[in-house]
């Protein structure tokens, strides 16, 4: 069976960009893989958090991994600073990562941009960490949206320059990415030509698996089209356009082709609340369970703490193989 990894930050509250990009697809992996998913809450530090939000969007993103289907029977769970070895393999990858490489990656320029007041070293050896996470579990597939396509491919060549020098140490892992048009890059309501954030200042720009029915709505209503009326499927010329045909068609299970031919025709003023309610109704029953779960704090508690100690097994077993392969003495 191949082993699966992904991460989702709790430095926001999840978007439709997050569940229809990489979380969507978890709980169908479940059923054929290994599956290890976690809340990167030391990701999220190097952007500044309120630590009491930051405490609550953790819960808040282990009930909405099983609000959205996860399994934690099936599935592992858990939270990043709950396993040390994390941060122990980041170490050593730091020194097999090239400050030249670390250099292109262009979420660190975009972000640090960003973040003008806080360009912290966290914030540039971030793809570091994420490959430390990736490796630990010798993962062979890693479900993200298409934003994370750089880091995958750093993840792979830091990989590579270690099993050179230390043979059969790390799995090799690659990207698992969404097709186009299948959610790969969901873009602003606001800014079609950024990616939907979680943590975009302009709330306006993102919708919220726990917005309420009438934000949707008015979101809907108000996302940046373009004059000319049509509506029809081309990111290059119509991206605001095409941005809701997407989330409608993966909102209703239709095909995109189903969606535009449906909306053939008509104008923006009834497409755009259409868009509105099939994302309603999509999210529903995910705010409903989760609102439920969050009432729940022991059931959580056992997850994660259970998480947490079959994903150190794990871990443990490729940090220890690291350790002794770079030299260090056995504790
Ligand atoms: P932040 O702005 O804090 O980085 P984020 O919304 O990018 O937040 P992450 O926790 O960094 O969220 O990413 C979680 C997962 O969601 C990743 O797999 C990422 O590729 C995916 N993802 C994030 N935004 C989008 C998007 N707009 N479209 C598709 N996938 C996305
Ligand atoms: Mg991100």
């Amino acid at each position: 069976k191949k082993t699966i990894f992904s991460g989702v930050q709790p430095s926001g509250k999840l978007t439709l960009g997050n569940y229809l990009g990489a979380i969507r697809n978890f709980p169908i992996l479940q059923e054929q893989y290994n599956c290890i998913y976690c809340v990167v809450d030391q990701h999220a530090i190097t952007v500044r958090q309120e630590p009491a939000a930051l405490r609550r969007a953790t819960l808040e993103l282990i009930a909405q991994y099983i609000a959205c289907g996860l399994d934690p029977e099936k599935s592992i769970l858990f939270i990043q600073s709950h396993v040390p070895a994390h941060a122990e393999l980041a170490w050593v990858l730091n020194c097999f990562t090239m400050f030249g490489e670390a250099s292109r990656m262009t979420q660190f320029k975009d972000k640090s941009a960003k973040h003008a007041d806080n360009i912290n070293v966290g914030l540039f050896t971030y793809p570091v960490l994420m490959a430390a996470d990736i490796l630990l579990y010798q993962t062979d597939l890693v479900p993200v949206g298409v934003d994370q396509s750089q880091h995958i491919e750093i993840c792979r060549d830091i990989a590579n320059r270690f099993n050179n020098l230390h043979p059969n140490t790390f799995t090799i892992p690659e990207g698992y990415y969404p097709k186009v048009g299948e959610g790969a890059k969901i873009t602003s309501l606001v800014d079609p030509n950024s990616k939907m954030s979680k943590s975009d200042p302009n709330p306006n720009g993102y919708i919220l698996l726990m917005d309420k029915p009438e934000d949707i709505m008015r979101k809907f209503k108000r996302a940046v089209t373009d004059s000319d009326s049509r509506i029809i499927f081309d990111p290059q010329n119509k991206p605001g356009v095409s941005n809701l045909l997407q989330i409608y068609a993966l909102a209703t299970g239709k095909t995109i082709e189903q969606a535009a031919a449906e909306f053939d025709g008509k104008g923006y003023g009834e497409f755009k609340p259409a868009v509105g309610e099939a994302v309603v109704e999509l999210l529903r029953p995910i705010r409903e369970k989760t609102t439920d779960l969050l009432n729940n704090k022991d059931y959580l508690e056992q997850v994660y703490k259970e998480g947490a100690q079959k994903a150190s097994y794990l871990a443990r077993k490729t940090l220890d193989k690291v350790y002794r392969k770079v030299g260090f003495v056995a504790r």
